[in-house]
């Protein structure tokens, strides 16, 4: 498998005949496209487990693995179910071609084929995938600070409780909330306040180290933190290093009764997933420690682990 460089779209040729691949190869790096190559059906889902492409051009004869299994295989996981995939094939019959589209194909191209319609259709295709995922990026980020917004939080604390669950490993989640954020808004006014929310945010989400942990604003100057397979041995000194980490931004706010700079107060909660308990009591647990941080002082963690 080889790849050609450049900032453009990615495009997968996945065939068994070599003159087929560089034919197609030819054409689309010809509009401008990055092309990578598969020979065969095996060799596709490695390279999709690797990087993701665009767009794949499916061939469906192929020995071994044909292309209607790569595409029901790319449709059942959700890593590669959103890859567009156009079919490609000698096989001309509508009940071919049918198959192709119940499998999840969103285009089906005959051989022997035009370059020109080919090349079209792959322009057409990418441009819908570049608006998509300019959309699914659009309702997961947060406008003001970029970071992952309420709905990513929600979506990841499922996935994450019955990974946990299924799995029996530690869940903790951390409630994050601004000191006196109110009295900063009075203080140096609302672009301000939305300047500190930003920088916090930046913070916060560059302190966890591991590519599974998830920051996200829970709400308005509200943040959480999901921390998969952590103890509370783990997630409290990440909490801790949250806390340093948005003090030692050092942005000054004179109306705050624990620092004469930005603070926030935690609250950790870590649990094992089990059949009596829910994500939404997780999120209370950690909400009652946060309360608790707050009432003793603010700018500090508070913690409970129900996992015992
Ligand atoms: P505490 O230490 O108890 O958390 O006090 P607090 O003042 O931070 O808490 P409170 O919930 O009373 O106030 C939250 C403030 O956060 C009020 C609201 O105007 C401000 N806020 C919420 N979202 C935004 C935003 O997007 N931008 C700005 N600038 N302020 C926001
Ligand atoms: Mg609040
Ligand atoms: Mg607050």
């Amino acid at each position: 498998m080889q790849e050609t460089k450049s900032l453009n779209q990615l495009v997968l040729i996945v065939d068994d005949v070599p003159k087929n691949l560089q034919v197609l190869g030819s054409v689309l790096k010809n509009d401008g496209h990055r092309v990578a190559f598969a020979k065969s059906g095996e060799a596709a889902l490695e390279y999709v487990a690797q990087s993701q492409p665009d767009l794949i051009l499916l061939d469906i004869m192929m020995p071994g693995m044909d292309g209607y299994e790569v595409c029901r295989r790319l449709k059942t996981d959700p890593v590669t179910k959103n890859i567009p995939v156009i079919f490609i094939s000698a096989l001309s019959e509508d009940e071919d071609e049918y198959l192709g589209f119940e499998l999840g194909g969103i285009d089906y191209i005959t051989k022997p084929f035009n370059p020109k319609i080919v090349n079209v259709r792959v322009k057409m295709h990418l441009q819908l995938k570049r608006k998509t995922d300019m959309l699914e990026k659009l309702v997961s980020i947060d406008g003001l600070t970029e970071i992952p917004n309420r709905r990513s939080f929600d979506e990841t604390l499922t996935t994450e409780w019955n990974r946990a669950k299924r799995d029996k490993e530690s869940l903790s989640l951390v409630l994050i909330d601004i000191d006196f954020f109110k009295k900063y808004n009075d203080s140096y006014g609302h672009a301000a306040g939305d300047e500190c929310l930003r920088s916090v945010a930046q913070t916060l989400s560059n302190t966890p180290q591991r590519p599974a942990d998830l920051v996200a604003r829970y709400g308005g100057e509200e943040f959480a933190a999901i921390l998969p397979d952590t103890g509370c041995e783990n997630a409290i000194p990440l909490a801790e290093k949250m806390r340093e980490n948005v003090e030692a931004l050092k942005v000054l706010h004179e109306a705050n009764e624990a620092s004469e700079h930005v603070t926030i107060s935690l609250g950790v909660a870590t649990t094992i997933p089990g059949d009596n308990s829910t994500p939404l009591a997780l999120i209370e647990e950690a909400d009652k420690c946060l309360y608790n941080a707050k009432e003793t002082g603010r700018n500090r963690y508070s913690s409970v682990d129900c996992s015992e």
